[in-house]
């Protein structure tokens, strides 16, 4: 049983109206999907900045697909909003769950509680562009929550909502420390074992697994190493690192797939994540394992 807590299959889909969510250009279609050990998958709503168009209709409108071509489609995807429907899901079932990355797209808390009560179980607060919320982990990193961030935040602790970190800059994320009820990082790695900056410092990493907070190891090749090809054993770096650092009730995964364009060596798609399994099996026990892949997303949410 795998959770994956980001995915941009949303944005495939909104792209290129003419596209199935069976299509095979996906990391993750429902084919490979059925065939993968993932029993939950998170459906970011990514809004690219650069567009001319309404950021919250254009939400809106991957809220609709997201309805439209994978929960209605199949009738073994079901939409997962809670612990228990997750946990109510059957054998041959698949969960689906929305989130958003980037509070660009809410304009006031009217927009953001609408989002929540159509089901947005985890709200980044940032992509990588500045916004009313925060700086960025590269746009002004210096800076932290603004006043309307600080309501944000608020309304998700209300809401019984993650905080996601992910994109935020450090300054943000030490803010989200101090307020949140329910911080993540939903894909993000270890700046210690490879310097990004989406990459984040030990000092930050203890702070969320001292709180039991969801950290999503993602499948960036760019935030696992420098080398031109990364392989599994670079991602298992960087998971070893944060167990070592005592991560092991908040190691999780958030792969990026479909968000990224190049990916990991055999870890090419969200069947791969048996190869994963494969390499944690030689390493950690399964109830480790089990931490790791389900229970640390899970635990917290309501
Ligand atoms: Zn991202």
């Amino acid at each position: 049983m795998v959770v994956d807590m980001h995915c941009d299959a949303l944005l495939k889909l909104w792209q290129d109206p003419s596209k199935s969510f069976d299509d095979s250009d996906l990391h993750i279609s429902y084919s490979k999907w059925k065939e993968s050990p993932v029993k939950v998958q998170c459906f970011a709503i990514y809004v690219p900045p650069e567009i001319e168009t309404n950021y919250f209709q254009a939400a809106l409108e991957m809220i609709d697909l997201f309805h439209e071509k994978v929960i209605n489609a199949y009738d073994d995807i079901k939409w997962v909003q809670t612990k228990e429907d997750i946990e109510e899901l059957r054998p041959h079932e698949k969960g689906a769950m929305l989130t958003l990355e980037g509070c660009h797209v809410i304009e006031d808390l009217t927009q953001l509680r609408t989002l929540l009560r159509l089901g947005v179980k985890a709200v980044g607060l940032t992509w990588n562009n500045v916004n009313a919320v925060s700086g960025t982990c590269v746009e002004q990193p210096e800076q932290g929550l603004t006043d309307f961030g600080q309501a944000v935040v608020k309304v998700l602790n209300e809401f019984g909502v993650y905080t996601d970190c992910s994109h935020l800059s450090p300054a943000g994320i030490d803010d989200v420390l101090e307020l949140a009820d329910y911080p993540m990082l939903s894909h993000s790695n270890a700046k210690v074992v490879h310097d990004h900056p989406r990459n984040i410092s030990d000092e930050q990493l203890i702070r969320f697994f001292e709180q039991k907070a969801p950290v999503g190891l993602t499948f960036v090749p760019y935030f696992l190493s420098d080398k031109e090809s990364a392989t599994i054993d670079d991602l298992m770096n960087h998971l070893d690192y944060m167990y070592e650092l005592g991560g092991q009730d908040s190691i999780a995964f958030g792969s990026d797939f479909d968000g990224i364009t190049k990916t990991v060596e055999n870890l090419e798609h969200i069947a791969d994540y048996q190869n994963l399994l494969n390499k944690l099996n030689e390493k950690y026990s399964k109830e480790e394992i089990m931490k790791f892949s389900y229970d640390n997303f899970v635990r917290k949410l309501n």
